[in-house]
């Protein structure tokens, strides 16, 4: 008999909800992002995919301003110490 696929049991395997969700909460958990599993540190996803998810959002909403105290942007200017 051929044993089903085994996976790690955490805090978040008995939840009730999407495996999506769970691995975004364990992503979210380890510092990592949500998306692609690089470091995030504080932020829930990497550089990359928070500049993504927001001009995602940005396009859906429409919105015409920009919240530069925001996570994204914070991290951006950390790392452009050249320019
Ligand atoms: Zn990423």
């Amino acid at each position: 008999m051929k044993s089903r696929k085994k996976r790690p049991r955490d805090e978040f395997s008995d939840l009730p909800i999407s495996r999506q969700s769970r691995y975004r909460a364990r992503q979210r958990r380890d510092g990592r992002c949500i998306e692609c599993g690089a470091p995030a540190g504080k932020a829930s996803r990497c550089l990359r995919h928070l500049t993504l998810a927001r001009e995602r959002e940005r396009k859906r909403l429409g919105l015409k301003r920009r919240y530069f105290g925001s996570m994204g942007y914070r991290m951006e200017s950390a790392n452009q110490t050249f320019q």
